[in-house]
């Protein structure tokens, strides 16, 4: 199991961490905490009696323990506050609201054209009534946006694909909205999501690779979401992969997505006649259901151009296990058809058992994803989150100072 290290000089991060723990992990004894934060026994005992008297704690059931007493579980009170998460599209913007444990309150979406020149101020009214419909203690609200995100903390956005340059998503959301605001790449608020809800609990190394619109990976090393120089590490959608291919959306031409991308599939399903002119993504999966053998063969393509990219990743990154999500993951069967024995054989023999999974997808997640940005705050050992997610740690409990170490 991964810890959360939290660090001796880090004691503002401890109460904070524990109502994390709590809300990803689920109740927890006393004991378990200290282990998995790696503090001391006494200093969980001290900060959880403090969390109880706040009412964000509750003494749960015993359960047996190993030897001695049985051990006294704790949970968080379901009242304890929550989060906003909201992810930005070419078309609309999907919200929901979730409590600390992850559990969807609200689920909403709004139609939204990133090209008009107010879209920033309609972002700003889409999320502010977002915030004043939230019951109880808000959290912050996390952002997640299909471009490149200088940091989280601060939320400069390029995105080519919404018209956004240089775009002040981050400040102008945090002067409208008057809580703690954490905007990043919206893969990478998926491997936020994954980092504490899913196989970040027991890999420390991994990827999020995603499938449908777009191509991208969320790279998580050591615990930490990987950013790179200018927060756009992860664009595996833009690895060039030919050298004659389509010009792709980023500018570039020949990129692995503007092959293997859902409009690239759909164009090719066109030409090859699965599809007519108005075809969609969706149709072409139903002519594969069908066992149509252009559309069979078209993803059996892009699964094998998807293995051999993303062979090269592993062997640059070297992570523990591969996730695959996204709206693609719907057409996996006929994905894997290629990709299995693509992606294999472009890998080294030692590296050729590495493991992938793949994921039951909801039109939830993006937003979900943007939610757990705040959620898994307290555990941003890296500090990318920067002074608004010093901010949600502050309001995950409001007198930190008292319980300063
Ligand atoms: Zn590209």
């Amino acid at each position: 199991m991964t810890t959360h290290t939290v660090g001796a000089n880090r004691g503002d991060v401890v109460p904070s961490a524990i109502l994390g723990l709590l809300g990803t992990r689920g109740p927890s004894s006393r004991a378990d905490i200290a282990r998995t934060l790696s503090v001391s026994p006494a200093t969980v005992t001290q900060i959880t009696k403090e969390l109880i008297s706040r009412n964000l704690v509750e003494e749960l059931d015993s359960v047996p323990s190993q030897g001695g007493r049985p051990a006294r579980l704790l949970g968080l009170v379901r009242s304890a506050g929550g989060a906003i998460g909201a992810k930005v599209t070419a078309d609309h913007v999907a919200i929901v609201d979730v409590r600390l444990d992850g559990t969807v309150q609200t689920s909403t979406s709004q139609s939204f054209d990133p090209t008009s020149p107010d879209a920033l101020d309609r972002l700003c009214r889409i999320l502010g009534s977002a915030v004043e419909a939230h019951e109880g203690q808000l959290f912050g609200v996390g952002v997640g946006i299909p471009g490149s995100v200088d940091t989280q903390g601060s939320g400069v956005v390029d995105a080519p694909t919404l018209g956004w340059s240089d775009a002040q998503v981050g400040p102008m959301l945090r002067a409208a909205l008057g809580v703690p605001v954490l905007v990043d790449n919206d893969v990478n608020t998926l491997a936020a999501a994954e980092r504490i809800y899913g196989v970040g609990r027991n890999h420390s190394s991994h990827l999020v690779l995603t499938i449908g619109r777009g191509i991208g990976c969320g790279i998580v090393i050591d615990g930490n979401i990987y950013r790179g120089a200018n927060g756009a590490a992860g664009e595996i959608g833009h690895i060039p992969v030919s050298d004659d291919g389509p010009d792709c959306a980023c500018g570039a031409r020949g990129c692995l997505e503007a092959i293997i991308g859902d409009a690239a599939l759909v164009t090719e399903a066109t030409a090859r006649g699965v599809l007519g002119q108005r075809g969609t993504t969706a149709g072409l999966l139903k002519a594969a259901r069908s066992n149509d053998v252009a559309a069979l063969e078209i993803y059996r393509n892009a699964g094998a151009q998807l293995g051999r990219a993303l062979a090269g990743i592993i062997h640059t990154l070297d992570p523990e296990v591969i996730v695959i999500l996204g709206e693609g993951v719907s057409a996996w069967s006929f994905w894997e058809q290629g990709f299995e024995q693509s992606f294999r054989r472009h890998l080294m023999p030692s590296r050729r058992g590495i493991p992938f999974v793949v994921e039951p997808w909801t039109e939830d997640q993006w937003a979900l994803g943007a939610a757990s940005l705040v959620l898994g705050t307290p555990f941003d050992a890296s500090g990318n989150s920067g002074e608004q997610g010093r901010l949600v740690r502050a309001s995950f409990h409001s007198a930190t100072i008292e319980l300063l170490l």
